[in-house]
């Protein structure tokens, strides 16, 4: 109000004391309240009165600039704001006309840099000559005015983030100016007090080489070896990332089509429209915000007629077994498939000259052999590859015949027998041949014939070591300062028809074409280094994360480094202590058939690779991110496999469930139904256990009848191979015959599709199916034709609803990338609610708690899983996966997503290790045990039944107090959050207690 009512040029300058005092001292909360009562804009507005005086009060106007200072960071709409009120060029001519000023130019630089922060603002100011301006401040090293050369580069840097200033930048010369300020300063900063100048260069040069031309005019100046050579002396922390960033952008050494465009990305592209509210927080924009469709969906949209079909997968709900001796209740999966898979028939081949096992078995002596006869076509692996048909198999056998003569070599098979009961080679072999692969595979993997017996030493989390990244980069830097060292040299290749395999006893060899198998190429970077393209996932250009080849013709103790050069995912856990499974034949055929985390100097950063922009959904200049990690080997004529995780294949799921249906006492009831066929002709089982009834009594069928449904699935994301380990601990519980497994039968019919999607597992996908789709995201209206797994199942739990047996529990399997633990998403109105704005009365949000129970058991019982992961929030992104369709549409309340870690764990007692096959099993058995609890929970009738159970139950679960029942349906209006938080609480300690 002052401020308008005076003319008084003396009383301005008081009060802009006063408030210069005022705001110097009490931190950014006064600011912001100034900035609140519209401050700025009063201040911008004296900014320009005062321009208007000749000559201006320089006293005036270096006040105001000091304010404008401190206040401009504060306020969002500050570059707006200035813009709109003209005083950018104020600010401007004021600079320009003060440059020996060093008084009034501090404050005026530092309005400026924040005006520069604003995109639109950029462009005008360059138009204006600002950038040269800069550059008449900004010099070689001197001790005086460092300050405003700080801030002159700061400025300078947000200028060049707009494509515009940076490609005037590049005409004036103005890159190797730069180049040479930056190498002055290294030079003569010899005790480095002035890092933030050197860094405030590199983020000028950065932005500059956003654009082709920068990067052209950087690479002509010289300035990756100006900048190799200074940085590999200095210890300027942040420059690997940097320089990583102005190398020259390729193109992925593979022959994909690329979208053209993207080349020319000077185009000017920029937008004059507002971006100020950018930095808005996004955090909770995923959150679903429409009631409605936090609601159970009422309308049935099949009919029942057409779901009728569906009867023949529940016959358990109509069975009388009045006949119990005859019947049978298994369709066995072999049995049912079809002749027409043969054509797939495994070829063996073993040959002494290229095959590593060909061991002597003095010392191992009760392990059985297979010794292949001639005329017996071998076992295909770590060998050469051999696809199918063109009368292949008849040629490698001859092959064999000739090469093994009289003497024949010996592969030598671990007995695993005992330690792995599911586990049988020879079966192995059998599924593999009624599995339909894109690629007709014709080898088998050792791993996966062998099996894995998790190793009993505990595989903690790597620690961080710092530079490693740093070092990597600089390694690839010098690929492009010495070109001269890089051998650049093909050694794998699936895009060439005969596949090159090169044995000149130089190279490692590779090999990925088996079940599961992704490598597409392997180059040969120098002697010891190899870079490596993974395939993406069929019918899609992206997706590449699961890996899973084998390397042989490897040297003892040589220092390997291997760089997987195009996976997508912005950040990853192998930045975070986890390492890359390997399996070594040599170590299985001595008695350690098993995976174990390996690799040293394991680091995931961005490297110059460019993402076309088809296969980084429709954006421009995206790079890709390489993995690298360094081994050695420690057996000569090794066959070593390496796997983003665990393998576990579709051919491995048969083999179990096979397995498993030999387990079954006459106490168990097992159905194996096949629930339809894949795209790709594969079978996708379904299961049912429960307990036989005891006798046939009316009563006893009639408990048989009306157990509570249990429906799992799992593997919907074939790179998420955990879910299928922690799958196979719940199926090995089930069959299992202590006597919590009985129980747990006599309590649920268990419903289970432990593989949703075959096709991708076969292939070697990461996360589609072949249709090039993620299938967790069509449950709200699958296709039958193209997504018949999630079609079926969606519609055996339709057909449930509609004869009302909706699941008690719907839960499926998954793996987590990028967390720890393992843990559970759910569904809740309420908490959905509670993390966004919408108010809702009471009444619509009466929500059962149940939700909360079975992750609490979990969170008590299973030790790698972690509620402080958990969450209920329903999230737009995911209204299409089978947690959220299954909960809105079929009515489930425990509908869940269960995440297991791909790394391991930082709490419970696994914390510090990374995760394996033991834990995942466990993790699989301990869901079941909570199953089991929360029966005892939602039944009271079931606890005088069980009393012997809860002895054994006791030692798992701590008890818990009772809590009498109040009335809780009485509340009216609007909860608070607080509110529901208490409400929450007590709702579920009174619900877990009433049955005590
Ligand atoms: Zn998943």
């Amino acid at each position: 109000m002052l401020f308008c009512n005076t003319q008084d040029l003396q009383t301005i300058l008081n009060i802009l004391y006063i408030l210069n005092e005022l705001l110097t001292v009490g931190g950014g909360r006064r600011v912001g309240v100034f900035v609140s009562k519209g401050g700025t804009g009063i201040l911008l507005q004296l900014v320009l009165s005062g321009s208007k005086e000749s000559p201006p009060s320089e006293e005036l106007m270096l006040q105001l600039h000091s304010l404008l200072a401190k206040v401009g960071p504060k306020d969002r709409k500050f570059g707006v704001k200035a813009r709109l009120n003209g005083a950018l060029n104020v600010t401007v001519n004021l600079l320009k006309q003060n440059l020996q000023n060093h008084k009034l130019l501090l404050p005026c630089l530092q309005v400026l840099r924040v005006y520069s922060s604003n995109s639109v603002n950029a462009v005008s100011l360059g138009k204006n000559g600002v950038l040269e301006l800069m550059f008449k401040i900004i010099g070689p090293y001197s001790k005086k005015n460092t300050s405003l050369l700080k801030v002159s580069l700061d400025t300078l840097g947000a200028l060049l983030k707009s494509k515009t200033n940076a490609r005037r930048a590049v005409d004036r010369a103005h890159v190797p100016v730069l180049l040479y300020i930056y190498q002055d300063w290294h030079r003569n900063d010899t005790r480095h007090r002035h890092m933030l100048i050197r860094k405030g260069v590199l983020g000028c040069l950065k932005n500059i080489t956003n654009i082709k031309l920068g990067r052209k005019a950087f690479i002509d100046a010289d300035g990756m070896r100006i900048l190799y050579n200074t940085s590999t002396v200095s210890t300027v922390t942040k420059l690997p990332k940097t320089q990583s960033c102005l190398c020259p952008r390729v193109w992925l050494p593979v022959d994909d089509v690329v979208d053209e465009s993207d080349d020319n990305d000077d185009v000017e592209t920029e937008n004059d429209t507002e971006n100020e509210e950018e930095d808005k927080d996004h955090h909770n924009d995923d959150i679903e915000t429409d009631i409605n469709k936090l609601r159970p969906k009422e309308t049935h949209s099949r009919p029942f007629e057409e779901l009728k079909i569906y009867e023949r997968f529940f016959l358990e709900l109509s069975e009388d077994f009045q006949v119990m001796q005859d019947r049978h209740p298994f369709v066995s999966l072999v049995e049912s498939s079809t002749s027409k898979n043969l054509i797939n028939i495994v070829t063996f081949h073993f040959k002494t000259s290229d095959s590593p096992i060909f061991i002597d078995h003095d010392g191992c002596c009760d392990h059985s052999q297979v010794r292949p006869q001639p005329g017996q076509p071998p076992l295909l692996a770590g060998g050469v590859a051999a696809r199918q048909g063109g009368g292949a198999e008849e040629t490698l056998a001859e092959e064999w015949a000739e090469e093994e003569g009289g003497e024949g070599a010996v592969l030598e098979v671990p007995d695993t027998a005992l330690l792995l009961p599911l586990h049988d080679p020879d079966l192995y072999v059998e599924m593999v041949k009624s599995t339909r692969s894109v690629p007709q595979y014709s080898e088998v993997a050792y791993p996966d014939y062998f099996g894995h017996v998790a190793p009993t030493f505990r595989e903690h989390i790597l620690e961080r070591v710092y530079g490693v990244q740093r070092t990597k980069i600089f390694q690839d830097i010098e690929r492009l300062i010495h070109p001269n060292d890089i051998l650049d040299k093909v050694v794998y290749d699936l895009d060439i028809q005969s596949c090159p395999v090169i044995d000149d006893g130089e190279s490692l060899k590779f090999n990925s074409q088996f079940e599961s198998g992704n490598l597409r190429k392997a180059i040969q970077a120098r002697k010891f280094e190899y870079d490596l393209v993974l395939n993406s996932d069929i019918n899609s250009n992206h997706y590449h994360q699961w890996f899973y080849f084998e390397v042989s013709g490897m040297r003892v103790g040589a220092p390997y480094r291997f760089n997987i050069i195009n996976c997508e995912k912005s950040n990853s856990q192998f930045n975070y202590g986890m390492q890359v499974l390997m399996y070594s034949v040599q170590e299985a055929i001595s008695g350690r058939p098993r995976w174990v985390r390996t690799g040293t100097d394991i680091c995931y950063y961005k490297n110059h690779f460019s993402r076309s922009s088809i296969a980084a959904g429709g954006q421009k200049g995206k790079s890709y991110y390489t993995m690298t990690f360094s081994m050695t080997f420690n057996h000569k004529d090794d066959v070593c496999y390496f796997a983003y995780h665990y393998p576990y294949t579709y051919s491995t799921l048969k083999m179990h469930l096979q397995k498993l249906e030999a387990l079954r006492t006459p106490q168990i009831y097992m159905r194996q139904d096949i629930l339809c066929e894949t795209l790709g002709g594969n079978s996708c089982p379904l299961l049912t256990i429960t307990a036989m009834p005891e006798s046939t009594s009316n009563d006893q069928i009639c408990q048989f009848r009306n157990r509570p449904l249990v429906f799992l699935s799992s593997r919907v994301h074939p790179g998420e191979t955990n879910a299928s380990w922690v799958m196979k601990g719940t199926l090995e519980f089930l069959m299992g015959s202590s006597p919590l497994a009985h129980s747990l039968r006599e309590a649920y019919i268990f419903k289970i599709v432990p593989m949703l999607n075959p096709d991708g597992v076969v292939n070697g996908n990461h996360r589609c199916s072949l249709s090039g789709e993620d299938l967790n995201r069509q449950w709200q209206s699958p296709s039958p034709e193209l997504h018949p797994t999630i079609y079926h199942t969606k519609s055996l739990l339709q057909y449930l609803a509609a004869i009302q047996r909706a699941p008690l529990v719907f839960c499926d399997y998954h793996g987590h990338s990028r967390k720890k633990n393992v843990f559970m998403y759910g569904c809740s109105l309420k908490e959905t609610v509670w993390q966004t704005n919408i108010s809702a009365t009471s009444c619509e949000l009466h929500e059962d708690l149940g939700y909360r129970t079975l992750p609490k058991i979990l969170s008590q019982t299973a030790p790698a899983f972690s509620m402080a992961s958990c969450s209920f929030v329903v999230e737009r992104s995911k209204e299409a996966t089978a947690r959220v369709v299954v909960w809105r549409e079929i009515g489930v309340q425990r509908s869940y997503t269960m995440e297991s870690t791909l790394c391991g764990c930082d709490q419970g007692k696994y914390k510090g290790l990374q995760i394996g096959t033991r834990e995942l099993e466990e993790m699989g058995a301990q869901f079941c045990v909570a199953l089991l609890r929360l029966k005892r929970l939602t039944s009271p009738l079931e606890l005088r039944n069980h009393a012997h159970l809860l002895d054994v139950e006791s030692d798992l679960i701590e008890t818990r107090c009772k809590v009498s029942r109040s009335d809780t349906c009485t509340h009216q209006g609007y909860y608070s959050k607080q509110e529901l938080t208490l409400k929450i609480y007590t709702e579920t300690i009174i619900f877990e207690c009433e049955t005590n």
